[in-house]
């Protein structure tokens, strides 16, 4: 498979455009190659600028929970344009999103629309900073809540994979307010709460981690976190920007019965367009602007077209059987996975959660950041490598989540395993 017009278009792109994309993953440095442009989505597949085809497991890094191009998204946005792009003043699609995502997860009982995840959780720490009245916000290391300056500490994938602690041009005085713990460590966070708990405003985690790889909570991890930050009168946040409506429609909080204070959306909610959101108990929520004195705003929030997108894709999630099916098929590439691993004798760990599956490149139970860190990566690399020549499209970094779609189906399913079996009898 030649890719000479990516190659092409990357070697234009890094003269205009910082590292040639606009997102710092995309560039698959880590795992040593550059990236694919790609020119169609069609279902679980890609099709790059030289014309090859891939299965696909990125899903644009989780939003296209239905595969690419799905007909009802592409109608809906197709109408929506046609009446207008954006009119900077409400619209009912608001509204009826508003409600959808409070009938999936009762805990948003007032909702604010934004345009991405890193809008939902900047917005939110605002708001649990001002309804607490406190500065320091709790947060994990490898979990990642977008780029904004408090929450970029340790935040996990992009910046694991450059090996990057934090950033500059990031103010100490900020960071200062930022706790990182290790995830899963009931004892560190208990410390934390003994030594700042009257200056804690919030703890903020993504309730299933998919940024340092796929890490489930330990049993009563979140409950945990319930109770304390509760005792210690500090705001819940989950960041279930990820994890929304991919493990199920009441996302995380759902699946594990946990009720935070504020929950952020992004990702499937938008179906492939811009839209974020965050929302939680209404006596907080009402301290928004226009409705309360805490600012956050945006000229293209709720935007008429993304919005659309959104709707179209949470309909098709809540016809009955769609994440049985998702669970079926996640199932069938994990069990897969884990039949190819015992023949070749190798020790890596699966771990799946729903929909969203990593494959570590390590002997070692993976039950935070630092053990995430005992990654193979120069393995992964290669195994990456392999995959792609073999027309499997992986997220470019060990630290991430496959994702599989509702237009996936066993045939990909055994295509991907068949390839992954010569790939790693190929790099080990
Ligand atoms: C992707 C992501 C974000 C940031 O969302 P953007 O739309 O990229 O700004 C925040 N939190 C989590 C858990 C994410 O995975």
């Amino acid at each position: 498979m030649g890719r000479l017009r990516s190659e092409l278009f990357f070697e234009k792109a890094q003269k205009i455009i910082p590292g040639g994309v606009n997102s710092p993953v995309r560039a698959c440095k880590a795992v040593k190659s550059n990236p694919v442009f790609f020119e169609r989505g069609e279902g679980a597949y890609l099709i790059d600028a030289d014309g090859n085809r891939y299965i696909d497991y990125v899903a644009s890094w989780g939003p296209l929970i239905l595969g690419h191009a799905h007909p009802n998204v592409i109608a809906e946005v197709y109408f929506a344009s046609k009446r207008g792009t954006s009119f900077g003043a409400p619209t009912w699609l608001e509204v009826e999103m508003a409600e959808l995502i409070r009938e999936c997860i009762p805990s948003m009982e007032k909702v604010r629309l934004v345009n991405s995840g890193t809008e939902a959780t900047m917005s939110a720490l605002r708001l649990a900073r001002a309804f607490t009245g406190r500065k320091k916000i709790v947060k994990f290391d490898g979990c990642y809540h977008g780029h904004s300056d408090s929450l970029l500490v340790k935040a996990g994938s992009g910046l694991a994979t450059f090996g990057i602690p934090s950033s500059p041009g990031v103010p100490d005085e900020l960071t200062t307010h930022t706790i990182s713990l290790p995830f899963n460590d009931q004892e560190k966070v208990t410390e934390a709460f003994e030594k700042y708990g009257s200056e804690i405003a919030c703890v903020i985690l993504e309730p299933v981690p998919a940024n340092m790889g796929v890490v489930p909570p330990k049993e009563g991890f979140l409950q945990f976190l319930r109770d304390i930050t509760q005792k210690y009168g500090a705001l819940l946040i989950f960041d279930e920007v990820i994890t929304g409506f991919r493990l199920g429609l009441g996302g995380a909080q759902g699946h594990f019965g946990i009720k935070p204070d504020l929950t952020c959306l992004g990702k499937i909610i938008g179906g492939g367009l811009p839209v974020g959101a965050y929302g939680g108990k209404a006596d907080i929520m009402s301290l928004i602007a226009p409705e309360g004195p805490v600012y956050q705003a945006g000229t293209l929030s709720g935007n008429p077209i993304a919005v659309s997108a959104g709707l179209a894709t949470l309909k098709e999630l809540k016809k009955p059987g769609a994440y049985a099916r998702l669970e079926n098929l996640t199932q069938a590439l994990e069990e897969g996975i884990r039949e190819i691993l015992k023949e070749l004798s190798l020790p890596y760990q699966v771990v799946r959660c729903s929909s969203m599956l990593t494959l570590f490149f390590t002997d070692k139970e993976v039950t935070d950041f630092q053990s995430a860190l005992s990654c193979d990566t120069e393995r992964f690399a290669s195994f990456w490598q392999g995959m792609l020549k073999r027309g499997i499209y992986l997220p470019p970094s060990q630290f991430e989540a496959w994702f599989v779609s509702l237009a996936h189906s066993e045939k990909e399913i055994e295509i991907t395993l068949k390839a992954l079996r010569e790939t790693l009898r190929e790099v080990g």
